[in-house]
């Protein structure tokens, strides 16, 4: 593991370093302002500051001696990190489980005509391509089914995470852009699992992630496959049969 950009915490030992503001590391709902390094806009931890320091900010017109000195800004880990934003992070709960709802409802519906066209559980094996966005669904050695695909994200079991395609540096731009229009969702309603890169989270929560990008992408269908630690989710947009 390279040192770079690590941080040996007390409680989790060497991980990822992140910042926040001072206020945040002991605080509760104080809320939490990302800000985003326009190099780097998918990283997974963006520096971070409470509300007061947000107001601090539009009172001093941006970063200065004064505002720098109100936030002091700390380094610490992404595990800390995580748990910070997790306490201090405030959205509506019920624009949240609105959202959900919703998207599952359009998938859930959508599923059921896509399973039953393309006869999707009949195939006795799936391959997907990064480099062309395709899920391709074989019998007997012969595609039957080419499906195209945007990955929402993968759960691992082992450290029990959600990640968001867009977060993932080992996926390829075509199979994960289609993942930013959730963010940017996020954005605009403010909540946590749209926007964080990287979260607790179990498979149900993977489920509901894909069919909010399912409802945003106007898919046909959504689909899950194993992979050495979890499973990769991904929804689909357009098949035919070959
Ligand atoms: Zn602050
Ligand atoms: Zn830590």
């Amino acid at each position: 593991m390279s040192q770079e950009n690590k941080i040996k915490c007390d409680r989790h030992g060497l991980r990822d370093q992140a910042f926040v503001c001072q206020h945040l590391i002991q605080g509760k709902q104080l809320g939490f302002n990302l800000n985003y390094n326009p190099e780097n806009p998918d990283e997974l931890y963006p520096v971070a500051w409470c509300n007061d320091c947000e107001d601090k900010l539009d009172e001093t017109d941006g970063w200065n001696k004064e505002s720098e000195k109100f936030a002091d800004i700390k380094l610490i880990c992404c595990e800390c990190y995580q748990n910070i934003r997790q306490a201090n992070w405030v959205e509506s709960e019920e624009r949240y489980h609105h959202l959900i709802s919703e998207s599952c409802q359009y998938l859930s519906e959508k599923q059921d005509d896509f399973a039953n066209e393309f006869k999707i559980n009949d195939y006795e094996r799936w391959d997907w391509y990064q480099e062309t966005g395709k899920l391709i669904f074989s019998h007997n050695n012969k595609p039957k089914v080419e499906a195209n695909i945007h990955f929402s994200g993968s759960l691992s079991s082992q450290s029990k995470t959600w990640m968001w395609a867009w977060a993932n540096t080992h996926l390829a731009e075509l199979v994960k852009s289609g993942s930013r229009i959730v963010k940017e969702k996020g954005e605009e309603l403010n909540l946590l699992k749209l926007r964080s890169g990287l979260w607790l989270a179990d498979e149900v929560d993977g489920w509901e992630m894909t069919a909010v990008l399912a409802k945003l992408t106007d898919a046909i269908g959504a689909y899950r496959t194993p992979s050495e630690n979890g499973f990769t989710y991904m929804v689909i947009t357009e098949a035919k049969f070959c």
